[in-house]
């Protein structure tokens, strides 16, 4: 990692009068989370990887299972990437980072750590949804409900060995309709995602008042899977802004597009190495 990056960015955090960060996976991959860790998977999934999976992403639009499989599968999911996660020592070291700065969070993943971990939850746009609500399948209403008594059900109901449930009545059906249920995210075309409407009317309101002042984006670990969701608009962002600055932080995809450049630093690393240097002020 660059040292004059590191240095900058400092420069930049402190000057700013608004930062806006832009998470994607590999953020949370950075804080111990990693869809594609097959050690991890190993370890937190033993009856899936008997049944020939290797990694959380092979299970990703999986559809071929029975319903006790499936909610089999995603207690032990909600469990290890949701409800056992509370604070996460990265999250934390950003967190501090930021201090009471003017900031607002966007971000693709749907653990919720910003949440978690002392951002302002009044500033958080999470379109993709969020593991701690569900939703009827189909669906039959715009509605999403609490995860947790249905994740709860569910947990009573899960052979820890098999990681299967092995009692129907505890598989969530639709308060609405008695239809199959699936976790508020966004899989397909099919998520209730109106109750997210707030969030983004306040990241809009936030931009709005950020015109005409330094605008710093921090960008941490959007990749290419889903690029419509941050990465994209965070580079729109950057070029219709004039007092704006990009920090993108990939260890795959650092780059950015030709028309933003002159007011981008491009970090090709590791993401938590970033936090932590930038931390103690690029020294
Ligand atoms: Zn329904």
């Amino acid at each position: 990692m660059i040292n004059e990056n590191i240095k900058d960015t400092c420069v930049l955090i402190k000057e700013s009068d608004g930062i806006l960060i832009g998470a994607g996976a590999g953020l949370t991959a950075a804080a111990g989370l990693n869809y594609s860790d097959r050690e991890a998977f190993a370890r937190v999934f033993p009856a899936w990887k008997r049944r020939g999976f290797l990694r959380q992403y092979d299970l990703v639009g999986y559809r071929n299972w029975t319903p006790l499989e499936m909610w089999g599968y995603w207690a032990t999911q909600l469990n290890y990437v949701y409800y056992s996660q509370s604070t996460n020592p990265l999250y934390q070291k950003l967190r501090s980072l930021i201090g009471d700065r003017n900031c607002f969070v966007m971000t693709s993943n749907v653990d919720e750590l910003f949440h978690k971990n002392g951002f302002d939850t009044q500033r958080i746009y999470s379109p993709q949804g969020s593991y701690g609500k569900i939703q009827c399948t189909i669906p039959c209403c715009q509605q999403a409900w609490d995860m947790k008594p249905f994740f709860d059900r569910l947990n009573n109901a899960l052979d820890p060995v098999e990681q299967i449930i092995v009692d129907e009545a505890a598989v969530p059906v639709c308060p609405n309709c008695g239809g199959t249920m699936f976790p508020n995210v966004r899989v397909d075309g099919s998520m209730v995602d109106g109750h997210f409407a707030p969030q983004r009317e306040r990241l809009l309101r936030w931009l709005e008042d950020m015109n005409g002042k330094k605008l710093l984006l921090l960008d941490l670990g959007s990749g290419y899977n889903t690029p419509a969701v941050i990465r994209l608009p965070m580079e729109r962002i950057t070029d219709s802004f004039a007092n704006s600055a990009l920090i993108r932080v990939n260890m795959e995809h650092a780059d950015v597009p030709r028309q933003i450049a002159h007011k981008s630093i491009c970090i090709k690393g590791d993401i938590s190495e970033f936090i932590e240097q930038t931390s103690q002020g690029g020294t």
